[in-house]
């Protein structure tokens, strides 16, 4: 052991690689090195044969290894930690919680661009000129490499530059935007502007226009453009855009630039991301909250001071946002750092449209499917403690970034599921470890929705959490007017045009006379979920999984939801020949169809997965219909979240029934979340909403729950059935999964497994089963639940799960089976 005038030299580090391993590696260190290291610092550093990580330095010190001799590390690839010690804390909770590595926590926590490994592609920046002259020998070397071939590995870049440690190059080069490392598409924020003409207002008067086009009789192309625009101006009283006028005019940009130019058109911007209140819309205030709100504030702030995590619950549209919009202002003003969850950002412009009216600069969004560059860019804001990053916004992954001012997290529609990461692990519930982390910085924690999981209620009801509420809507709108339609009735009184029944489709046609707008809510997208064949009764299958495939009109295929297969649609049944075929059910396109067939004169659109799918969908959608270009939206779940809508005065949900019969406990809950918000649509302004659900179950009991908001009455019924069958908030649950490729060999295993679980924890033990579709693209899946009583120990629960797991895998048969948990699945 080296020893510096009786001071022990530490020499050795622990690397947590991002990979699935058990432990850290220990690697050794230089004196030289051992001077410059922190905990927080990434490596880069050798693995395997031939392999280099990029691996983040979790403790000094100096016990060598035993099982194994010390590498050396290449590199140091920082200067000072990017990670600090509370985010190690907070990673090792998750992996412990959530049992998986500390490795697959650090490769989810940190943006791809700063675990840069020998696989790692590497591209070159098409969005930069770069300056040749600035680039070290070695540097441009990987630049003249990469004109020749436009992909390359790191190794390979190895290779060319004869080096072993190129990361530290390849960092740089990503500083200088001379490369980019290729990863998934992603999607970027811009709060939108949206550009419209209108006539400058000295040609408004006519003989004003005539003289005007007089004038203009050399220039055919520009008066093209004013007759167009005077045209479209007749039609409709809504704005006109830039590229419509372009599109009717049949002219060019340029041509109305010269038009504005000359005062002749005049232009305007409107924010897209947020339909201007009645208020002075550059007012930057925030607003003064309304005797609900203020007291709903008074309660948190004082629940606060106890030091609890706090549920709000306020009805839809009940101005939720302004209450959190004061406790940032207060926070912030304190100088510290506020995190802000939301399920979905892509769903979410309108949101942060209005943050950023009142906190500008100081919003950072962050979100995994956001470019590396913004995303390393927003982690060195956060991690440096920059003024434009003191209100972080973003989906799940930005509790990861490196807050060490933390005063304030705040998780909106905490209810929603897709706050937990299903896949790969960690599979973490964001707003429970943004709970944990808010408790590391000693934060205000605050859970807002207008229909709370019940989990959270049951927290709150047991005194754990504290608690406001706002039970009005803001400006006194009335909550909307429900009514459920029994369609089993209607259609044995052949009451129904396709899929609508006559009150909902006379509830259409008397909104659409009022000039307002519909959301119709259908939870499936597709046509029609199934191709029948009527002779032999035939369903197409998934050759990969055990699944029907969906049928999709608008590209005439049949697709599988799990795996993305896809094939033309059939004229023949494959079984049978026959060319009877025929599909069931209905989807959201199936739903866009039948409303233009009823509708002609409506513009209807569509917002689902398949619709959305590029760059901006989202936004381009959720735009036409703010501007009321659309008539009619038909939807699924992603129109229940948080969409703020002014003109919308009905809503209609085609089928309920699909959601109650989910086979899940959380079922009814959710049926009740998503009917709710989805009604929360409707009547956000002076006029009241309505709602019409059509459903097979008039009765059920969750439906007259949603139909007379009887949130209560709800959660006491689920809790008592959570509690007969032991499911969560009552125990916890654990999920396992079994995967192989060979069906006999998961079956074995998975029971196996059953066996050593039931003779630890007896009859807590479910399963093993196979889930709904039980092939997926070819491996064959099944599962075991364990409830966790709350009398016992998780921890030991899990680490008896851990022995068992051991072993399972020294039986040679089950090594090639993959075991995953989930933690408090849902
Ligand atoms: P929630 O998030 O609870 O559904 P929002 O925060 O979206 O509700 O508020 C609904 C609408 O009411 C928004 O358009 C918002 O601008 C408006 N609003 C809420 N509170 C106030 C207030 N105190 N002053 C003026 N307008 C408000
Ligand atoms: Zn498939
Ligand atoms: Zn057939």
């Amino acid at each position: 052991m080296d020893t510096c005038g009786g001071i022990t030299m530490a020499n050795f580090i622990n690397v947590i690689l991002p990979i699935p391993l058990e432990k850290s590696f220990t690697y050794s260190i230089t004196e030289e090195e051992a001077a410059l290291l922190q905990p927080g610092m990434r490596v880069a550093v050798p693995f395997g044969k031939s392999k280099i990580y990029t691996g983040l330095v979790q403790s000094i010190h100096n016990n060598p290894p035993e099982v194994y001799e010390a590498k050396e590390i290449h590199e140091l690839l920082d200067d000072y930690p990017i990670v600090n010690l509370t985010q190690l804390k907070h990673w090792e909770w998750i992996a412990s919680y959530y049992m998986c590595t500390l490795g697959e926590v650090v490769r989810s926590a940190l943006p791809s661009a700063f675990l840069l490994e020998s696989e790692t592609l590497v591209l070159r920046n098409t969005e930069y000129e770069i300056d040749e002259n600035e680039l070290l020998d070695d540097e441009f070397l990987v630049f003249e490499a990469l004109q020749h071939q436009s992909i390359l590995k790191v190794q390979e870049v190895s290779a060319i530059i004869e080096r072993k440690n190129v990361l530290p190059i390849l960092q740089r080069l990503l500083e200088k935007k001379v490369i980019v490392i290729k990863e998934e598409v992603y999607e970027q924020y811009k709060p939108k502007l949206v550009r419209f003409v209108k006539l400058g207002a000295e040609h408004t008067t006519d003989e004003k226009l005539e003289e005007l086009l007089k004038s203009l009789t050399r220039a055919p192309k520009q008066s093209q453009v004013v007759l167009s625009l005077f045209q479209l101006q007749g039609k409709s009283q809504n704005p006109i855009k830039v590229s419509e006028l372009e599109a009717s005019s049949n002219t060019s940009k340029a041509v109305i630039k010269s038009l504005v130019d000359k005062g002749i058109l005049e232009e305007y911007f409107i924010k897209t991301d947020r339909v201007s209140y009645d208020g002075d819309p550059d007012n930057s205030d925030t607003k003064e909250l309304n005797e609900y709100q203020e007291a709903a504030l008074v309660d948190i702030k004082s629940s606060f001071d106890e030091g609890k995590v706090t549920l709000l619950k306020g009805v839809t549209s009940s101005g939720k946002t302004e209450v959190y919009v004061k406790l940032i202002e207060e926070c912030l003003e304190k100088g510290l750092q506020v995190l802000y969850l939301l399920p979905e950002i892509a769903l979410t412009t309108q949101l942060i449209g209005r943050l950023q009216e009142y906190f500008g600069e100081r919003i950072a969004i962050y979100h995994s499917k956001y470019n590396v560059q913004e995303r390393v860019e927003v982690w060195q804001n956060v991690l440096q403690a920059k003024p434009k990053a003191q209100l972080v916004i973003g989906a799940r992954s930005a509790m990861y970034l490196p807050f060490n001012r933390l005063g304030l997290v705040i998780v909106d529609e905490e209810h929603e599921s897709s706050f937990k990461q299903f896949d790969p692990a960690p599979r973490y519930h964001a707003r429970d470890a943004a709970i944990v982390l808010g408790h590391l910085h000693k934060a205000n924690i605050l859970l807002g929705s207008a229909t709370p999981s019940v989990e959270s209620y049951y927290n709150v009801q047991t005194g754990k959490y504290g608690y406001a509420e706002i039970t009005r809507r803001y400006g006194n709108v009335l909550m909307p007017e429900m009514e459920l339609v029994d369609i089993k009735e209607a259609s044995r009184k052949r009451k129904m045009k396709g899929h609508f029944s006559e009150r909902l489709f006379m509830e259409m046609e008397e909104t659409l006379k009022e000039g307002a707008q519909i959301i119709l809510f259908q939870n499936r997208r597709g046509f029609a979920p199934l191709m029948e064949c009527l002779t032999c009764g035939h369903t197409p299958q998934c050759p990969n999984c055990d699944v029907s495939l969906t049928y999709h009109q608008y590209r005439n295929q049949l697709r599988c939801h799990y795996c993305g297969h896809h094939t033309a649609l059939p004229e023949i049944c494959f079984a049978c020949g026959s060319p009877d075929l025929d599909t069931k059910g209905f989807g959201t396109e199936q739903i866009e169809k039948e409303v233009s067939g009823l509708f002609p004169e409506a513009k209807v659109g569509r917002m689902d997965l398949d619709t959305t799918r590029g760059k901006h969908g989202y936004e381009k959608i959720i735009t036409a219909f703010e501007q009321q270009e659309l008539d009619i939206l038909v939807g699924t779940q992603m129109l229940t979240k948080g969409l703020d809508f002014r003109n919308v005065n009905l809503v209609g949900v085609m089928n309920a029934d699909s959601l109650l019969n989910f086979p899940d406990y959380r079922a009814h809950e959710r049926t009740y979340q998503l009917l709710t918000q989805v009604s929360g649509r409707a009547g956000r302004t002076k006029k009241r909403g309505r709602v019409v659900i059509q459903t097979y179950n008039p009765y059920h009991q969750i439906l007259k729950q949603v139909t007379t908001s009887d949130y209560e009455g709800m959660y006491t019924e689920q809790l008592y059935e959570r509690e007969q069958f032991k499911y969560p908030p009552v125990n916890r649950i654990i999920k396992v999964t079994f995967k192989h490729k060979n069906y006999n060999v998961l079956n074995e295993a998975a029971d196996w497994f059953a066996g050593a679980l039931r003779t630890n924890f007896g009859d807590t033990v479910l399963g093993p089963e196979y889930p709904p579709v039980a092939r997926i693209r070819n491996q064959y899946l099944k599962h075991i639940v364990i409830k966790v009583r709350k009398v016992h120990s998780l921890a030991q629960t899990k680490a008896n799960i851990r022995r068992i797991e051991k072993s399972f895998k020294a039986v040679a048969m089950y090594r090639s089976v993959r075991v995953i948990y989930n933690v408090d699945h849902i």
